[in-house]
């Protein structure tokens, strides 16, 4: 993967951010306190605008880029993890030349860990973790058997998705939902909508 190629999924994420801003929030309405797409479009609209701006070469750079901009621009929970996500990603990657299977799988595992570490939530806690720690797995299963990249993503955006729609029925554990008890029961989480958003636009941007 090089500089180009992660500057296009940061383009992408900020587009697919802004045409569901209205979604995520709505769903951010039902568990929370209705800013999850605001903060987010704010967040990649930054870091797409930086990206263009300063065209990193190597892929590692654009990536943590765009993790300081999500660090700086996005307030709320869902900044400082996606932020963190982004940052570790991008640090994993490093110079890398060339997007290989396994070294974008051991990349997303960095980022995913990072997000469990500072937000300290669990599988099954109903936040953004569900949906990646579901991509995580269906990658890692991808990348042992040899999948080529764009099987690889699809199978990671995949399930990521059930890993989202798996938040419908779950009872918050972190973040303000949490503080809804039971009410939390039977609405899809936004971070985990985000994070589906975001894994998806990588499998369409590598297609
Ligand atoms: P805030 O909750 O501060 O208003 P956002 O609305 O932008 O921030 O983000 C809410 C999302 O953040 C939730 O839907 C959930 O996925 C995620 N989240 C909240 N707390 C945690 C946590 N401790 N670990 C992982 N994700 C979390
Ligand atoms: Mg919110």
């Amino acid at each position: 993967m090089d500089g180009e190629l992660a500057g296009a999924w940061v383009a992408e994420c900020a587009r697919v951010i802004a045409a569901n801003r209205n979604y995520l929030t709505a769903l951010d309405a039902a568990i929370g306190d209705a800013d999850h797409g605001a903060n987010m479009d704010r967040g990649f609209r930054a870091a797409a605008g930086r990206i263009a701006a300063a065209r990193p070469p190597d892929a590692g750079e654009v990536l943590r880029l765009t993790g300081l901009s999500l660090l700086s621009e996005v307030g709320g929970a869902s900044g400082p993890l996606f932020g963190t996500f982004f940052v570790q990603v991008g640090g994993a990657l490093g110079g890398t030349a060339g997007l290989g299977v396994e070294a974008w799988a051991e990349a997303l595992e960095a980022g995913v860990e990072a997000v469990a570490f500072r937000g300290g939530a669990e599988r099954g806690d109903k936040t953004m973790l569900d949906a990646l720690l579901a991509a995580r797995d269906a990658l890692g299963e991808a990348a042992a058997v040899g999948a080529d990249a764009d099987v690889a993503l699809a199978a990671s955006a995949a399930a990521a998705g059930e890993g989202m729609r798996a938040t419908i029925p779950m009872l918050a554990r972190r973040g303000l939902a949490a503080a809804l008890g039971e009410a939390s029961l039977g609405h899809q989480d936004p971070g985990a909508t985000s994070a589906y958003l975001l894994l998806k636009a990588a499998a369409d941007v590598w297609a």
